[in-house]
């Protein structure tokens, strides 16, 4: 088995240190990849810290990163998309059934025997569980990985793995147009994509945010206007006229002040997971017959679409570059969200450890 550098938390308040993993010898359906950036998403955090104790508790020791760029180094005998050299990305999969309703519609996020997922999942090969990008290398069945247009920047690419995704495949779901008004709820790593997507894909986009040091940023990235959506003055004039809202915020927060904001049949849809359960009036759903919906990641065929869109309209994330090292620095500054937008690792620094 190669052995990779990796970084990895042993507990939940261990934080993250220096460690090495196994990885798999390819299968001849098999892509070995050398990992050249990883992104930082809150889930790792959330993972690392097992703060998701009740409902996906972690697995030690815990190497976190599903946002994932880097160089082929070998592929199995009957891979065909790939080829040693190749620039090839890895998201929150990295494998499923490949049988059910779900995987042959290559929406694998919804397998109906579970997916595995990139860090966290037990693993079909080795019978112990999976482990992610913060390494030297990854080894995924060709189905999951994922070509990385030419002319997108590798390490703004790689929060398109997760931050991209969850945004982008909503968006496409509910047939985000020109011509639409999409209200965009939150700027952090998530809310910063969608601003960037939906504008591309020709809608007027509305920022809501809490902060009145975002507004410059949220126009930067791509939004026609941002709301302060604390001030009751600057929400109302919005009632009724939106087509759709994502909202990607995961702390606690009311959405019936959204909800209000839906045209008829209009479609909010939650990317954020509060820890709490969310109080809803249904009067605000009723009246103008609107949906509250959810969505996760996005499957293979959707991922590859989302990069080539991007690749098409030159769209990567907003990055802060760090080396492994500051990982936990990096942790603590993201609790306070301190970032803009999103932390990237510069793989090479591994070679220092
Ligand atoms: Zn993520
Ligand atoms: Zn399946």
């Amino acid at each position: 088995m190669p052995i990779a550098k990796a970084y990895s938390a042993t507990s939940s308040t261990s934080g993250l240190h220096a460690a090495t993993i196994e990885r798999r010898e390819p299968t001849p359906t098999d892509v070995e990849i050398k990992i050249l950036y990883c992104g930082v998403c809150h889930s790792d955090l959330h993972q690392a810290r097992n703060e998701w104790k009740d409902f996906m508790p972690t697995m030690y020791p815990c190497v976190p990163g599903h946002e994932i760029v880097g160089r082929v180094t070998r592929v199995g005998s009957a891979v065909t998309r790939f080829k040693a050299g190749d620039i090839a990305a890895v998201g929150c999969l990295v494998d499923s059934c490949h049988e059910c309703e779900a995987c042959k519609s290559s929406d694998e996020m919804y397998c109906a025997k579970g997916a595995a997922f990139t860090y966290n999942s037990p693993d079909p090969y080795t019978g112990k569980h999976t482990w992610g990008g913060y390494s030297e290398s990854i080894v995924v069945n060709e189905t999951f990985a994922l070509k990385v247009p030419e002319g997108l920047d590798p390490a703004g690419a790689a929060p398109l793995l997760c931050a991209g995704i969850t945004t982008y495949s909503p968006l496409r779901h509910w047939n985000v147009q020109a011509g639409q008004k999409v209200g965009v709820v939150g700027l952090g790593g998530l809310g910063h994509m969608a601003v960037k997507l939906a504008a591309a894909m020709g809608a007027e986009v509305v920022l809501f945010t809490t902060s009145a040091n975002k507004v410059e940023d949220g126009k930067r990235l791509g939004a026609t206007s941002v709301v302060i959506s604390k001030d009751p003055e600057q929400m109302k004039p919005h009632t009724g006229s939106f087509d759709f809202i994502l909202d990607t915020v995961s702390a606690e927060h009311d959405i019936n002040g959204y909800i209000q904001l839906l045209k008829r049949n209009g479609t909010m849809c939650l990317v954020g997971v509060p820890e709490k359960p969310l109080p809803i009036m249904s009067i605000g759903l009723i009246f103008g017959r609107k949906q509250l919906a959810g969505s996760l990641i996005g499957g293979t065929a959707e991922t590859q679409e989302m990069l080539d869109f991007c690749g098409k309209h030159g769209i990567v994330s907003d990055i802060e570059l760090i080396p492994i090292q500051k990982i936990n620095e990096a942790y603590d500054r993201l609790t306070k969200s301190d970032v803009k937008y999103r932390f990237v690792i510069d793989m090479a620094s591994l070679a220092a450890d």
